[in-house]
């Protein structure tokens, strides 16, 4: 049966608040008066988080359980959950209770009522994420803003609520590496909003890294953009500007019987056009290498285990 509403979770290393969530989730959902599931999608975890989900399916039939088989990333543990997800609404939303469950009834009701495919839940207080992830994220929004045609709202991540239109748009998508964030508002469909305050992190750690964030980063900026390329060959053309016009300068110098003095000068122009030149090179390696990924067609997650072909008895993958 096809259910009215599914939840979509992707969570690495949560056993700490999982037993929150569940405790949190399942009335809210019960008593929303509507059919759903709960897709869990364990993204490689380390921790006790496949045993405690094990658990929590036996007693909670709607809580449906995927495994990952290695960790592949946040993004790739939700489109996971997509592609598994069976409702007509799609919820996405952290663990980590961070995003209110309580505003999915607000967010269903405003894609029924008003008739929109996607529901974006935008944070409208922050105050509860540090300074660096405030400032951080914000200059990533604008700088991403002005490199590509896309637009995300700010102050919204990955939790909002998607048609089944727009979920099997995404599902068709061949993309790999994608940001959903900025994916899904260049689907164009119909949106609405629904504002929430960010909350503390109920338990454990963030699951974020910086060396995750710079990844999200590049994989936004190169999944949406190819103006860092243009921007390689503007620098191309400045570094040229600026040598004709040093050599001018010294021919100029020395006509006057002025020598220029060397050392520094050299060294710094060695130097500076040196990395220029590896940042370029590096721009063009992010491009080569989403397009070598991509060429490779290998899927970016493996699902090791998946309750639905378990629980009907169907072999699925060990
Ligand atoms: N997550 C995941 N795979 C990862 C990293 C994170 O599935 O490799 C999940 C994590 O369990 C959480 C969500 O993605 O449900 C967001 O992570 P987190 O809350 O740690 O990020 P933050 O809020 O600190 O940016
Ligand atoms: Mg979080």
């Amino acid at each position: 049966m096809v259910p009215e509403l599914s939840v979509v979770i992707p969570m690495y290393n949560e056993e700490e608040v999982l037993p929150l969530l569940v405790e949190r989730l399942r009335p809210l959902l019960d008593g929303m008066g509507t059919t759903y599931e709960v897709v869990a999608v364990d993204d490689g975890s380390k921790d006790l988080t496949a045993v405690l989900l094990q658990r929590y399916h036996r007693e909670w039939p709607a809580l449906r359980v995927v495994r990952l088989r290695a960790n592949a990333g946040h993004q790739a543990a939700i489109s996971a959950g997509l592609v598994s997800a069976l409702g007509d609404y799609v919820v996405t939303i952290d663990a980590d209770l961070q995003d209110p469950p309580e505003i999915i009834p607000q967010m269903l009701a405003a894609a029924k009522g008003d008739g929109v495919d996607v529901v974006y839940g935008v944070r409208n207080d922050r105050s509860t994420d540090t300074w660096f992830k405030r400032v951080s994220a914000r200059a990533f929004y604008r700088f991403i803003g002005l490199m590509s045609q896309t637009s995300a709202h700010a102050d919204a991540g990955d939790y909002r609520l998607m048609s089944r239109a727009t979920v099997d748009a995404i599902n068709s998508l061949p993309e790999h590496n994608r940001v959903l964030r900025f994916i899904v508002p260049a689907l164009n469909f119909p949106s609405d909003t629904v504002h929430y305050k960010r909350e503390e992190r109920a338990a454990g750690d963030s699951k974020y890294p910086l060396l995750k964030m710079v990844k999200l980063s590049l994989d936004s900026l190169t999944g949406f953009s190819t103006a860092p390329l243009r921007l390689a060959t503007f620098a191309g053309f400045g570094g040229a500007v600026l040598a004709v016009l040093l050599v001018l300068y010294t021919f100029i110098s020395r006509s006057q019987g002025h020598t220029v003095a060397g050392w520094t000068s050299t060294v710094a122009i060695v130097a500076g056009v040196g990395a220029v030149q590896l940042v370029c090179v590096g721009i063009l390696g992010e491009y080569i290498g989403r397009m070598y990924g991509h060429m490779q067609g290998r899927p970016t997650y493996f699902i090791a285990y998946d309750s639905m072909t378990a629980d009907s008895g169907a072999h699925g993958p060990t």
